[in-house]
């Protein structure tokens, strides 16, 4: 088979399992220009795309290349220079019209940064609809904040948390407020993934400057999941001009992440200090007393009707986060509507019976981890908390920080609250450090495993 007919055959794969728009972004001018020793290598037409081919569709190629041919084990992209350059293959597949735009088009890709219209903001998230508890009450005092002296305190503002945690219903909520108060004020909400999408596309359009341009216009900005510029060198320097210009004119910029400005990895150091500069928050996961109240909320909000013991029942088991605890709502009125029936407590244990155990992985508690820890370790809870440097010490000190986070989600500075008031670099450190020794050395990952077991079976 020719790296042609190889080629055309996986990209009808991956142009079924990604977005149009991404596939026709990042796949046009692709082609397999080598194919030795199964390893392929793809030519691609810019740095940008061997990022993103190699950093995000990694998988996806080398999935839809298996499938054409089982004995491809890795993949690698490589810049192709314009006189090597040969024709896409794919520059016959109608989803590729879309390249042949006409600059018209082009205009109405290009946000325009009118006031209230295409900022992306959704009208739904606001600070009223916001649930505060100990968990989140830094994070939404720092967002008012912010929303009061635009440009003035905290700037930039980086909020970080895991997913469903209200990252994105905080920075909505900023850019609503400004919105309102300060309609003369020029908002933009975008994600990075879709700053690098349109970056990459004003660069093939050739509307660059003008795209930059009118992000240097902007007096608030807020970027939601920047941890998908991980590794996009060229993305990151786009992102780094924009960024010095509006922070020395005191624009706003408002960051989310789902981990701390340190944790990711690849992010260049001048954007990380830039970053490290400003406001940097967590949010850590609801406590019990949040998540009923959260559930009140909601269930208010819907005119669902549901007992306080109910409510109770739910929050008992749903833990993770904020979307899974509105999923599980919605998905008892979903239920009781279709069924005609009441929300009892047993009605909501059938209903939610997946989610609940899936949960229950998670009802174990800080002080279960130290058990575990300090029984396997053979060394006593002093030691653990003491200011000891001993190995024997530090590692199981280090291990029981990491699990307290990895199983429990506990904030960074939480854990270091816990730990005797040690500062959230100390514990961010020995979680890196954990989670990286378990990639790179075998015996002890399956000691963690060992350890995960025992915190388990209680
Ligand atoms: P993230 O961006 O951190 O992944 P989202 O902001 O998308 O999380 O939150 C997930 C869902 O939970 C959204 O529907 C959001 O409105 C809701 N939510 C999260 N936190 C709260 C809160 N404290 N009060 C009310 N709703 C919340
Ligand atoms: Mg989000």
């Amino acid at each position: 088979m020719t790296h042609d007919d190889l080629w055309e055959k996986s990209l009808a794969t991956i142009e079924l399992s990604i977005s149009k728009a991404n596939f026709s972004t990042w796949f046009k001018n692709t082609s397999i220009i080598s194919h030795i020793n199964n390893h392929i290598v793809i030519g691609v037409p810019n740095g940008f795309a061997k990022e993103w081919l190699e950093n995000k569709y990694q998988n996806y190629i080398l999935k839809a290349l298996r499938e054409v041919d089982p004995s491809i084990s890795s993949i690698s992209c490589s810049v192709l220079s314009s006189d090597t350059k040969k024709p896409a293959n794919v520059s016959e597949a109608p989803v590729i019209n879309r390249f042949n735009k006409t600059s018209s088009d082009i205009q109405t890709k290009t946000p325009t940064f009118t006031r209230n219209t295409n900022n992306n903001l959704n009208t739904r998230y606001s600070f009223d609809t916001f649930i505060v508890g100990e968990y989140n009450e830094l994070a939404k005092a720092a967002c008012v904040a912010v929303s009061e002296n635009i440009g003035k305190v905290y700037n930039p503002l980086f909020i970080y948390g895991n997913v469903g945690l209200g990252k994105t219903h905080l920075l909505q909520s900023i850019g609503n407020a400004i919105a309102k108060k300060y309609p003369e004020q020029r908002i933009l909400y975008t994600t990075s993934e879709k700053f690098t999408t349109e970056l990459i596309n004003s660069i093939k359009n050739g509307t660059a400057a003008q795209f930059k341009n009118q992000y240097k216009k902007i007096d608030l900005l807020i970027i939601d999941d920047v941890q998908f510029l991980s590794g996009k060198e060229k993305t990151q320097q786009e992102f780094f001009h924009i960024f010095n210009t509006l922070y020395q004119e005191d624009k706003q910029i408002v960051i989310s992440s789902d981990r701390p400005p340190k944790a990711i990895n690849t992010l260049s150091d001048r954007l990380r200090s830039r970053f490290e500069g400003g406001m940097i928050v967590d949010i850590g996961s609801p406590d019990l007393e949040t998540r009923i109240a959260i559930l009140k909320e909601k269930a208010s909000q819907s005119n669902f009707y549901v007992s306080d013991d109910s409510i109770h029942f739910i929050a008992e088991n749903i833990k993770n986060n904020v979307r899974e605890l509105e999923g599980a709502l919605n998905r008892v009125k979903a239920l009781c509507d279709l069924q005609k029936k009441e929300p009892t407590i047993q009605f909501i244990k059938n209903s939610l019976a997946e989610l609940i155990e899936s949960n229950q992985k998670r009802a174990i508690q800080a002080s279960d981890i130290l058990d575990v820890t300090l029984n396997f370790y053979e060394i006593s809870k002093e030691d653990l908390f003491s200011k000891a440097r001993k190995k024997a010490i530090v590692h199981p000190r280090q291990v029981s920080m990491y699990l307290i986070r990895s199983e429990l989600n506990m904030s960074y500075p939480g854990i270091g609250k816990y730990f005797g008031g040690r500062d959230h670099t100390t514990v961010l450190h020995s979680y890196e450090k954990i989670a990286k020794l378990r990639k790179t050395d075998k015996k002890f990952n399956d000691e963690i495993e060992y350890l995960l077991e025992k915190i388990y079976k209680f």
